[in-house]
């Protein structure tokens, strides 16, 4: 059976490559099967480099296929803040609540408030080139939160497509919308090229 690793100790998002790749043949394993990997440190300066960075550095260390991944919220009146800095946007130790503060903040008084959820996905193995997708989600920053699902920036984002908070959606909805969920798409098209 073919392996595929998910650059991941994340179960959600583990549970989102198994539906896509185990019926095409793949056994999917993540980070929790391998407890002697060292954390990859995120030195890229874009999402597509760090996740590109995880990839290779484990994929040479297996010698197997990896999938890694790297998202964050890209917001245009900031210039494209919190970007790569998404989790720790509001300091060293990871705090979502403490980062949607931070944006709300930063954001008061804006009128133009379009941003997207951004995810880009890389593919390294000993057996070809490292390539890259992406997978973006529009919307735009609302003024204060609503809903209490998902994670992250999810309560203050709304998602133009649908009219509700991204923290609004059950996973299912989110999960047929998400940036993520479009990447993830995106590579099983390319992966079943292979
Ligand atoms: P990671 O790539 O999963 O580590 O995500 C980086 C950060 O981006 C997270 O900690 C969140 O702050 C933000 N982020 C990424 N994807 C989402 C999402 O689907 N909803 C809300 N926030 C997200």
């Amino acid at each position: 059976m073919k392996e595929m690793i998910i650059a991941t100790k994340n179960k959600g998002k583990a549970k989102e490559f198994v539906r896509i790749f185990e019926p095409m043949g793949f056994q999917v394993k993540t980070l929790a099967d391998f407890p002697e990997l060292e954390d990859v440190e995120e030195t890229g300066t874009s999402f597509e480099e760090n996740a590109t960075l995880k990839a290779e550095t484990i994929s040479k260390q297996l010698g197997k296929m990896v999938i890694a991944d790297d998202s964050g919220l890209v917001v245009d009146a900031l210039d494209g803040e919190p970007g790569i800095y998404s989790a720790r946007y509001a300091g060293e130790v990871k705090n979502d609540e403490a980062n949607m503060d931070k944006l709300l903040d930063k954001m008061k008084g804006m009128d133009h408030r379009s941003a997207r959820f951004y995810c880009a996905l890389a593919v390294a193995s000993p057996a070809f080139h490292t390539f890259t997708v992406h997978g973006t989600c529009e919307g735009s920053i609302l003024h204060e939160r609503r809903g209490t699902n998902g994670f992250g920036y999810d309560p203050i984002f709304f998602v133009e497509a649908i009219g509700k908070a991204m923290a609004e959606l059950m996973p299912d909805e989110k999960n047929q919308l998400s940036h993520r969920a479009k990447a993830i798409k995106k590579l099983e098209d390319q992966i079943s090229a292979l």
